[in-house]
């Protein structure tokens, strides 16, 4: 599936609708990957996932300590200083894909995609201009 988006508020509107079917279970996955360069808007999209699954605090981006987890059940992970796949052992990953009560929101995914779960959505951005991204959704 393909979208775009013509703001960082439409791009986060389309997140809290997709943390809202988390939520209500009418997605399965627990694992959502995210894949694009930076500045494409993957953080701003999971502010609005974590805004429809319930998440109270202004989520921030990960990037200095990898992983940030929230209550309830939230789990943000940002790969981008990950050189080698390697590094991201340690981090509790496999810990967080087992837990069927968190949901986990991996940015930069492309940098373990051998480690990832077979049971996971993946979300492709793309810039297309200052105000416009193209999301691409795989459902697995
Ligand atoms: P990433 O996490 O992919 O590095 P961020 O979400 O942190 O990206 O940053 C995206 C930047 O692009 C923000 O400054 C945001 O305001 C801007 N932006 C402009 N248009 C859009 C859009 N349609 N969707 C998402 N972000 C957008
Ligand atoms: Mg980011």
């Amino acid at each position: 599936m393909e979208m775009f988006t013509q703001s960082p508020q439409q791009t986060q509107a389309l997140g809290e609708k997709i943390g809202l079917d988390l939520k209500k279970g009418k997605i399965k996955q627990r694992t959502l990957c995210f894949f694009g360069d930076l500045g494409v808007g993957k953080t701003t999209f999971i502010q609005g996932l974590a805004k429809g699954w319930g998440i109270k605090r202004r989520i921030t981006s990960p990037t200095f300590v990898f992983v940030k987890k929230y209550s309830p059940g939230f789990n943000h992970v940002d790969l981008y200083r990950i050189e080698k796949e390697e590094e991201a052992e340690g981090l509790g990953l496999e810990e967080m894909f087992a837990d069927s009560q968190a949901v986990t929101m991996i940015e930069w995914a492309e940098k373990i995609k051998k480690l990832l779960p077979k049971e996971r959505i993946d979300f492709y951005f793309d810039y297309i201009s200052d105000k416009k991204r193209k999301i691409t959704i795989n459902y697995y």
